[in-house]
Order: C-alpha cells, then sequence, then structure tokens
C-alpha cells in the first residue's frame, strides 16, 4: 500500500496497522442477510433455508439481521499449470467459493472441458481451483455463461442465490453495519427522507421496510441505469412504497428540486474509497484518491444543508476507515456547515462511539467485532 495511505491509516489505527491490513485482506467469518420483516419473519426464514440445507442464525443484536458462517482459510491445491486470470471483484467471489462465468475473465490459456484450471488475480494470487465446463475455444467466443465450477478455494460459504427465500424477495444481502445504519435513521411514518445516494437500494428498501411504507422517500443517483437498479431492487423486495426516484446528481439538488427546509431526515451514503470492504486483494488506492472523494463527499453534506429542515436529522455513513472520509469530513460539517452532531435513538451496537475535536462519531472496526470497516455519523441541523 501507498506509503502516504498508510500514515493515513495509522492517524486511527497507530500499532495495530499491520494488523488491520492482515485484517482486511481475510472476510469476515459471518455473512449477514436483512430479512424482509415487511413479508415474513426473522424464525420463518431461518428455517425456509434450512429447509434448503442452508443454516443461518439471528444476530444478537439486531432484530432483521441474520447471518451465514464463512469456512476457512483453506489451502488450494490444483495440481495444474493452466491458469486464467481474472479482474479483481471476480476473484473475491471466487475467493469466497463462486463459480467462474465468462465476464470476469481477463487472460486464458487453452483448456478442454473438465480440466482444472488454477484461477489468478492480475498480481499472480491464486484465488480458486475451477473444473472447466466448456472449452476454452467455446467459452472465447460467448459473452456470458458459465466457464468453470469452483472445487477449492480459500474460503467458502453457501450459496443463497438459488433459494426460496432469496428468490421471493424475503431476504437481502447487506453488511452488518450497512443494516446498522438504517436503524440509526429510524424512519417514522409520515417523514419525508431523502436518500441522496441510492442505488442500488439496499438502505432505501429497508427505510421503507422500517416505516412500513408510511415514510415518503425521495431517492436519487446519478444515471437512469443506477435508477433502474434501484428500482428493481425495490420491486424485487417487494418494498416500492412512497418512493420517488429519481436519477440525478444530488450534489445540486438543493438547485433543482424546490425542497428548501423541507426534509425530516436525510441519509447521505457517498461513493468511498471502500477500504472497510472486506476482503480486499490489492491495495490500489492512492491518497490523491482519498483526497478527492473526500472533498466530492462534501459537497452531499453541503447541498443537503439546504433541503433538511431545522431540527432535521442527517446521516452520514461510509464503508471506509480513513479519517478524510469520515471524520475530518464530520468535523467539516460542524465547523463550516453549522450542523452539529448528535446522538441518535437508537444507539449502533457493535460499534465504538468516538469523539474527534469536538465531533462524535461511530466507528466500526475489523479488529474488534470482526466487522467491516464502517464510520457512522448523526448530523441534526
Ligand atoms: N446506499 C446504497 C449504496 C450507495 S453507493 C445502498 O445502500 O444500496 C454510492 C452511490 O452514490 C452509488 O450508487 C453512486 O452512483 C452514487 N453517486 C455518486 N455520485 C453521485 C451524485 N453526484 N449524485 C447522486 N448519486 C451519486
Amino acid at each position: 500500500m501507498e506509503k502516504l495511505l498508510l500514515s493515513e491509516l495509522s492517524r486511527v489505527y497507530g500499532s495495530l496497522l499491520s494488523e488491520l491490513l492482515e485484517k482486511l485482506r481475510r472476510p469476515p467469518r459471518r455473512l449477514y442477510l436483512r430479512v424482509n420483516t415487511l413479508k415474513t419473519t426473522r424464525e420463518r426464514v431461518i428455517s425456509m433455508l434450512s429447509e434448503e440445507g442452508i443454516e443461518t442464525y439471528p444476530d444478537e443484536e439486531v432484530d432483521d439481521a441474520i447471518f451465514l458462517e464463512v469456512k476457512g482459510p483453506f489451502n488450494i491445491e490444483c495440481n495444474t499449470d493452466k491458469k486464467i486470470i481474472v479482474d479483481d471483484k471476480t476473484a473475491i467471489s471466487l475467493l469466497m467459493g463462486a463459480n467462474l462465468y465468462r465476464p470476469g475473465i481477463r487472460k486464458w490459456v487453452a483448456f478442454e472441458k473438465g480440466d482444472r484450471v488454477l484461477v489468478v488475480t492480475g498480481d499472480n494470487t491464486p484465488v480458486a481451483c475451477v473444473e472447466t465446463t466448456t472449452s476454452h475455444y467455446h467459452a472465447i467466443n460467448s459473452e456470458k455463461g458459465l466457464v468453470g465450477v469452483n472445487i477449492q478455494s480459500p474460503y467458502r460459504a453457501p450459496s443463497i442465490a438459488e433459494t426460496k427465500a432469496y428468490l421471493k424477495g424475503l431476504i437481502y444481502p447487506q453488511s452488518l453495519p450497512s443494516i446498522i445504519t438504517s436503524h440509526v435513521l429510524n424512519p417514522k411514518p409520515g417523514e419525508l427522507i431523502i436518500d441522496m445516494n441510492a442505488s442500488p437500494g439496499g438502505k432505501t428498501s429497508h427505510v421503507v421496510q422500517l416505516s412500513i411504507g408510511r415514510t415518503r422517500v425521495i431517492a436519487i443517483d446519478r444515471s437512469e441505469g443506477k435508477v433502474k437498479a434501484l428500482k428493481s431492487t425495490l420491486d424485487w423486495l417487494g418494498l416500492n412504497l412512497n418512493v420517488l426516484a429519481l436519477p440525478m446528481d444530488s450534489r445540486y439538488i438543493h438547485l433543482d428540486l424546490n425542497l428548501q427546509n423541507k426534509a425530516d431526515k436525510i441519509l447521505i451514503d457517498p461513493p468511498c474509497s471502500n477500504l472497510g470492504v472486506r476482503p480486499i486483494i490489492a491495495f490500489n488506492r492512492t491518497m490523491r484518491d482519498i483526497i478527492n472523494l473526500s472533498n466530492y463527499q462534501r459537497q452531499f453534506l453541503k447541498a443537503a444543508y439546504h433541503v433538511l429542515k431545522p431540527g432535521g436529522i442527517l446521516v452520514y455513513s461510509t464503508c471506509t476507515i480513513t479519517m478524510l472520509e469520515n471524520e475530518e469530513n464530520i468535523l467539516y460539517a460542524v465547523n463550516e456547515l453549522k450542523y452539529n452532531t448528535v446522538e441518535p435513538d437508537y444507539a449502533p451496537p457493535y460499534a465504538e462511539k468516538i469523539s474527534y475535536k469536538g465531533i462524535t462519531g461511530y466507528r466500526f472496526s475489523p479488529l474488534s467485532h470482526d466487522l467491516p470497516g464502517y464510520f457512522i455519523a448523526v448530523l441534526s441541523k
């Protein structure tokens, strides 16, 4: 990892930095799902999944969260000299036990159907051993489709994609801190809530779920494609209730929509450096990226100030661990934009409450509860 970025991270983690990097390379041992409590109960979903051979467990603190256990790490012994290189996103899913599909492949060697092939990242880290289901010739000439079945990977989690509960929209894969974020927002019937970075709709749909469809939600994302993905999540979960989904640049919401002082609550879940999302297989972010992201994130906080009601609540969350994107942005919101940080009604479980130069925030750490790195702050105007 770049030196400058390492020193940014050591502002938070100090002497625990190398332990942190080690944790970031591994997935958390629990993989979380949110239960769609508008359609079912947690107990029913757990037994439905169990009937299909998948064991899940209720979270001890969060009443609509369940988790699967991730097994590993295992060694990969593929006994082959054939290698396929995949992109980093595909590498992560293979590392967790998923099969190999055509789109993630970057470089290959010749293979026949039924061959063993080692799948590696661009920098040659092995992520899985697969048995091919097609020949190299066929795969190269198609745009999608299965290429190999994963027979060995460092980690394994049961796949829920084919289960009834998933297909019926009764569960939604989401990290525990993300699930906690909407509880912190605590939507109430009748409120007007603006989700400024809504797609693919994990938190928007949770807001609808928690208010039984009785909040008015304006859910924004930057493009038509993103809004389409958001709507399809809401439709799949049966939670497209009172949501106005808009494709626009929410940094200009105060100029483009007539909403001055109108919102009871706002959620800002902006693009971030994702350094808390585990596992990370390549640390290729630079300090320049972090600075740019931090400046970008501030623009949402600034625009939101105009549309939030006096006394309204804003929840800011990121799945990263740099101070520039978290604490420093909240400090900016308080010092430059005149928000205050406040205590939420729902104190986030598993988070460490932090104070920094007079502001408060909540930090989820890979070190304390084996969670993703994540940050939440609650502001009021
Ligand atoms: N809250 C979402 C995840 C949001 S990820 C969930 O829980 O599912 C961050 C999102 O911010 C991305 O979808 C990205 O497209 C969106 N985004 C980035 N810049 C934006 C802008 N200027 N205006 C609105 N949305 C933006």
